[in-house]
């Protein structure tokens, strides 16, 4: 592939990933979001005050510091990677969904033998297997999420999420492509276990409602708060919705420098797996004025090498560390025990 032909594919991959309706960020998404920010907005502006000032609204939505900063630049350049490199590298590396599901599949046509006796309609099924595959998404996002707080191999990789000090909707793409793979595994794993459950269940190709791929519930969340958990407008969901659902002011928390909320609100879309494992944070009514960023003394890492290299280091790092303390255990019990 010679040098122009590399900028078409890369263009190609911009424009789809930007006009496709299932895309992570397409344009149609953003304005959902946007639109769905204004009136939230607009609505508790106008029941505290009994009026609103559009101009102030508008200046605080299209604030022009989130794009003078070299944070949102590294955002940029990680948006770019990721749609245009990775998915070669994902598809070459990841092992598939449908893989697993049908490992998991004829596993389980010998264990049990052949299934598929439920009697109910194709579209029952349908919305089984949507409401299902959803929630192994979720499982499987939180389980990631999870692990890259407690392993220090991995936490290494997944800082470079926290470095945004701050946060706009391509911050969702601030990950280390490496911290891309394990969650790609990761959800192969989730995704691919469910499908060929229901595939042995119904004894048919799972089949979800969709677009452009991507299960409807998670497009719904896309379009409406999605890409406001990476910004800086405080919507918080509070009593019942709290512990349900995580609102934009959830995740911020997630984002947040001060101590008190790190390891808080790990999931995706869904609060519950939050509250059932005790990682819940549930946002204040009032915005609290958080600081973004990994760094207490806020010297974020924006650089190419900041953002690519020095992750990696730093994870290499911690595993070798990690095997030194465990060699350096079993010589002292070892010691221990000979005298
Ligand atoms: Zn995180
Ligand atoms: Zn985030």
């Amino acid at each position: 592939m010679n040098l122009s032909d590399a900028i078409h594919f890369s263009l190609k991959r911009v424009e789809l990933e930007l006009f496709s309706p299932g895309s992570v960020f397409s344009i149609y998404s953003l304005a959902a979001s946007f639109s769905c920010a204004i009136f939230i907005l607009t609505l508790w502006r106008f029941r505290r005050r009994g009026r609103v000032n559009l101009r102030a609204l508008l200046r605080a939505i299209f604030s022009r510091k989130l794009f003078k900063r070299e944070s949102t630049f590294a955002d940029i350049n990680l948006f770019i990677l990721s749609v245009t490199l990775m998915p070669v590298i994902v598809g070459a590396l990841v092992i598939s969904s449908n893989s697993v599901a049908l490992s998991v599949h004829s596993a389980l046509n010998q264990l049990f033998g052949v299934y598929g006796t439920i009697d109910i309609s194709p579209l029952s099924k349908k919305i089984i297997s949507t409401i299902i595959l959803f929630l192994a998404y979720e499982i499987g996002y939180y389980v990631d999420h999870y692990l890259k707080h407690r392993v220090s191999i991995l936490w290494e990789l997944h800082k470079l999420h926290h470095t945004a000090d701050v946060l706009t909707p391509l911050t969702n793409f601030r990950n280390h492509p490496i911290d891309n793979l394990v969650f790609g595994y990761m959800l192969a794993f989730f995704i691919g276990g469910a499908s060929g459950f229901l595939d042995w269940m119904f004894a048919q190709k799972t089949v979800i409602f969709s677009v452009d791929g991507k299960n409807i519930i998670f497009i719904f969340f896309l379009w409406t708060i999605g890409h406001l958990q990476h910004s800086e407008f405080w919507i918080p969901f509070r009593g019942l919705w709290g512990y349900l659902i995580l609102s934009p002011a959830h995740h911020q928390i997630h984002h947040s420098r001060d101590p008190q909320h790190f390891n808080r609100n790990l999931g995706s879309v869904l609060a519950i797996w939050d509250w059932l494992f005790g990682t819940l944070e549930i946002p204040s009514e009032c915005n609290p004025k958080l600081i973004f960023g990994a760094k207490q003394d806020g010297s974020n890492p924006h650089s190419l090498y900041g953002i690519l290299v020095t992750p990696f280091i730093n994870s290499v790092h911690a595993l070798f560390d990690g095997l030194i303390r465990r060699l350096k255990n079993l010589f002292m019990m070892r010691a221990q025990g000979l005298r």
